[in-house]
């Protein structure tokens, strides 16, 4: 996800693995002999790494070999904003060392559908979408947060952020509009795996992107590692 120059011939690279979770590791001579690393560690690559732990945070890494490369990325300056805006994401949300095979299989569908040229911002906000819902910051959608009424179908619904999802006139509404054609979007990425081969209707990614702004903007303020650990209950079980 990314890599960092250190001393005079290392590097520092961030790796999301399926087994550990986000990694930072160290790639000894990464910068002067391809020997060990040859072209792997290049971003937007699925690769086997061999590393080992190393003193505090940072392992060492071994050696990698490429299993797929998604290079055709580089050929559009809208999929690289699009890649590098999800592998942000990624690193800002997902903690270090918490297995998330959830995360890391929607980030190689993500990098796969950009590299067969699925319309880059509509893949963006889907890969989002499936990130929040993995980390337990779906927002509700079928129903208003306050009190439960379904809104009826067909309709737009006002959306609120800061109270999770979506809230009905009689609770206040909220400061957007989810037309009805966004809210099935959402629900139904939310729901499956594939990544959009078309692109969307311009109001529907419009409304859809304002809302995960405003979404992002509330969960700022939280702590990832508390919210996830309160989900799922792994930090009871770490600590006991
Ligand atoms: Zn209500």
């Amino acid at each position: 996800m990314r890599s960092v120059d250190y001393r005079d011939s290392d590097r520092i690279v961030t790796l999301l693995t399926e087994e550990y979770g986000k990694i930072s590791a160290l790639a000894r001579g990464a910068r002067k002999s391809q020997r060990r690393f040859g072209g792997a560690l290049q971003p937007y690559v699925l690769m086997h790494a061999h590393f080992r732990p190393g003193r505090g945070e940072l392992a060492h890494l071994e050696c990698v070999s490429v299993d797929r490369s998604f290079h055709q990325i580089l050929r559009s300056l809208a999929a690289i904003g699009s890649a590098g805006a999800a592998m942000a994401v990624i690193r800002e949300r997902v903690p270090d060392h918490e297995p998330e095979p959830a995360v890391f299989d929607a980030a190689v569908r993500f990098l796969a559908a950009l590299n067969e040229g699925a319309p880059a911002e509509d893949a963006l906000l889907c890969l989002q979408i499936r990130v929040l819902a993995v980390l337990g910051f779906a927002p509700t959608l079928d129903r208003c947060v306050h009190c439960g009424k379904t809104p009826a179908p067909g309709r737009a619904a006002s959306f609120d952020a800061t109270r999770g999802g979506i809230v009905c006139r009689g609770c206040g509404g909220g400061r957007l509009v989810l037309s009805a054609g966004a809210l099935r979007r959402w629900v139904v990425v939310q729901a499956t795996s594939e990544f959009p081969e078309q692109p969307w209707p311009d109001r529907e990614r419009q409304e859809i992107h304002d809302a995960l702004d405003q979404l992002d903007a509330t969960h700022a303020t939280v702590s990832v590692r508390e919210r996830t650990a309160a989900v799922s209950g792994r930090w009871e079980s770490r600590t006991s």
